[in-house]
């Protein structure tokens, strides 16, 4: 028999005093300079269910930068857009190298692997801007994820941006390199401000648990995409996701979700439940370190999982 909500609530609880005591939380992303100053010793999980009962437990309502978890946002928008046109761009291969890879580029002459790792974030934002000013691009970000969040209290954490793009000399010769293969159609500095702006989105697990609803199809949720393109996006974050550490991912979690080197994690048990983990400390992946483990341990306890 599968834990009841009462069960579930429990062990939240339990996995919640479980890894204060384990007091491993890796390191905080110190890249982005605004991010290297958060206490790593934080955690929060909430579990949207298909009754509408959000669970929670730790510190479920602490915004943090969602950073590339935007990512699953800007293509949904895409894909809503312009649908399978999105892929003459970028690929939806796992890449096998870290999420800033420049090497990849090289060999594929400008066509990023899979639309996670940050070439192929900076090309899906790219596509979100054409026709538009940096402002509306976002708008129409925002506007998608408060409304599946049904809550219009998620907003843009400027400093983080600035933070980011003042240090962001990585992307910055990812979008020029992009460019230089004629893919990248606006200005570098456009896309790029817009990409900063979109990764310093805030939310909090209790937000990201009912923004990630509509993927898991749970009843209620606000219909956002067709269930063939929730279909993609879920195989999407099952085998690029978490960058070069998907499999691993996949492997002791065993479901769809996207991290971010804020800490957080959306995980996605279809049917069953849309979840949001906030630990900010990292693994070598660049992954949340103690989010990782307590998708794992949920895993366990709930037997959700998309591999039956
Ligand atoms: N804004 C971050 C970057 O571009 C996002 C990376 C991430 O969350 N993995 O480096």
């Amino acid at each position: 028999m599968p834990p009841n909500p009462d069960e579930i609530a429990r062990f939240l609880d339990e996995l919640c005093a479980y890894v204060h005591d384990l007091n491993q939380w890796g390191q905080v992303a110190d890249y982005i300079p605004e991010l290297a100053s958060i206490d790593p010793a934080q955690f929060g999980i909430a579990v949207a269910l298909p009754d509408g009962r959000i669970l929670r437990s730790g510190q479920a309502d602490v915004g943090f930068s969602i950073q590339s978890i935007s990512k699953v946002f800007s293509l949904a928008c895409v894909l809503g857009r312009i649908g399978e046109q999105v892929w003459n761009r970028v690929g939806r291969e796992p890449s096998g190298d870290r999420f800033d890879s420049i090497l990849l580029l090289e060999q594929e002459k400008g066509r990023p692997r899979n639309p996670f790792i940050n070439a192929g974030a900076l090309v899906v934002t790219d596509e979100l801007l054409t026709g538009r000013t940096p402002a509306q691009a976002l708008s129409e970000v925002m506007n998608f994820i408060r409304a599946t969040a049904e809550d219009d209290d998620i907003h843009i954490d400027k400093a983080v941006a600035l933070s980011e793009a003042e240090t962001g000399h990585r992307n910055t010769a990812l979008a020029h390199y992009l460019r230089s293969f004629g893919n990248l159609h606006n200005a570098p500095e456009l896309t790029l401000g817009t990409y900063f702006h979109q990764c310093a989105i805030e939310m909090t697990c209790m937000q990201l648990a009912r923004a990630g609803r509509f993927l898991a199809h749970l009843p209620g949720a606000p219909k956002m995409l067709s269930p063939a393109k929730v279909r993609r996006i879920n195989a999407l974050m099952m085998t690029c996701g978490h960058y070069d550490g998907s499999g691993n991912f996949a492997f002791r979690v065993g479901m769809p979700a996207k991290s971010g080197v804020g800490g957080g994690l959306l995980v996605i048990a279809p049917g069953k439940a849309s979840i949001g983990i906030w630990s900010p400390g990292l693994d070598a992946w660049g992954n949340s370190q103690i989010g990782t483990l307590a998708a794992e341990r949920l895993a366990e306890f709930t037997g959700w999982s998309v591999f039956g």
